[in-house]
This record gives C-alpha cells, structure tokens and sequence, in this order.
C-alpha cells in the first residue's frame, strides 16, 4: 500500500472528555471514517509531558496567541493584550494544569490523509464557533471569553495533531513504536484497492 495511505495522527481525549464519558462517541466518530487505529491507552500525563508536547513545535505558542486575539476580533471583542507570545505563555501553564487533571486516552489513528482527515471532524479550537457536525461543535460550549475570564484553558475535548509533521513528533513523544500495530483491517481493501473485486458470488 502506497505510503500517504498510511499517515499517522495523534488524537488525546482530554481529561473534560472522559469525564463527559465521551470516550466511545469520540472513537466511533474516527472510526466510521474508515481510519484505523492502530495505538491505544490511558494515562495521567505529567506536567512535563504536556509542556513538552505543546513546546514540539517552536512556533506554536505566537500561532495559538494569534489565533485567541483573531478569536476576539471576530466577535468584535478586545483581546487582554495584543501580545501573541504573552497569550501563549498563558495558555502553557493553563495546559498544563488542564491536561494533568485526570485521565487522558492516547490513540493513534492511522488512514488516507488522516491528519487532515481527523481535524475535520473534530472540529476548530474553540467550541463556540467550531462547525456543527464536528466533534468540538456538537458536544461542548466552551469559549476564549470563558477559558479567560476564568483563566484556564479552553476546554475542548481533544487534541489532534495539526500536521504531518506535528503528527510525527506527537506520537513519538506519547507512544514507544513497539506500542503501535502493524495490521491490516478487511475494510481496507473497499476504502484503497483499484479493484473491487471479490463482492459478488
Ligand atoms: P488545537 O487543539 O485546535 O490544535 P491549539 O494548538 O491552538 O489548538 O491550542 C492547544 C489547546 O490550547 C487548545 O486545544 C485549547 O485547549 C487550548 N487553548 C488554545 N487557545 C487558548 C486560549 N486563548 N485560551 C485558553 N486556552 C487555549
Ligand atoms: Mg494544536
């Protein structure tokens, strides 16, 4: 099978899904895609584990500060500061207070464009103006204005890797390879071989 067919992504239900017991709904949701999965578990992560994570990519935290004041705007709102790289240090420690809370599930989801694929369906950072039909839209409300007001995270059920790149440094930080399967799934040959053969009798 081609390489782009089998792109990787990691998705972590946050501590808010699991106590929203949103685990199977999750699941289902990348499943019935026809993605695989192909690495599962449970875990309390550590406050260094989770600002490792976030910190993979240098210029994460100026993108996630620039995407909270774009946030303000929109609403026709004023952001606390204009300061993208003060927004991201807030948001750092707020992670890290969020992600510790409790139990998280790793997983590791594997397909045709999975990367982009799973960011689809589960939806933009925030739930107030995340699309309906996608996972953060449909289950959740949270907002910037809330999570700052209050001086926490956003709570938003999951977190997906948002590149190819990205993907590939996560799931080296949360999984050892020897936790991550090689095999084929039946579905696979509807969802990639050229021909459909062997349905009929
Ligand atoms: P995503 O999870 O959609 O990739 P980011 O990588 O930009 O979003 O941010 C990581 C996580 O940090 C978000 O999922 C959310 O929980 C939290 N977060 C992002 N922006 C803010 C913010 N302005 N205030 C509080 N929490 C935030
Ligand atoms: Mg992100």
């Amino acid at each position: 099978m081609s390489e782009f067919k089998k792109e990787r992504t990691l998705v972590i239900i946050k501590p808010d899904g699991i106590q929203r017991t949103l685990i199977g709904e999750i699941i289902q949701r990348y499943e019935r895609m026809g993605l695989k999965l192909v690495g599962l578990k449970m875990l309390i992560p550590s406050e260094k584990q989770v600002e490792e994570h976030y910190l993979l990519d240098p210029n994460w935290k100026k993108s996630v500060g620039e995407k909270a004041i774009e946030g303000y705007r929109k609403k026709g709102l004023t952001p606390p500061t204009e300061d993208p790289i003060e927004v991201g240090d807030t948001v750092v420690a707020a992670l890290k207070k969020y992600m510790t809370s409790g139990p998280v599930v790793a997983m590791v989801w594997q397909g045709a464009h999975a990367v982009e694929i799973v960011r689809k369906v589960t939806g933009g950072t925030e739930p107030r103006s995340s699309d309906v039909g996608t996972i953060r839209g449909d289950y959740v409300l949270d907002s910037y204005q809330m999570a700052d007001t209050d001086q926490r995270a956003v709570r938003n059920l999951i977190h997906a890797s948002g590149s190819v790149e990205e993907a590939q440094n996560e799931i080296e930080h949360w999984f050892k390879s020897e936790e991550l399967m090689d095999y084929r799934l039946v579905q696979e040959q509807i969802l990639y071989d050229v021909n459909l053969d062997g349905i009929l009798e």
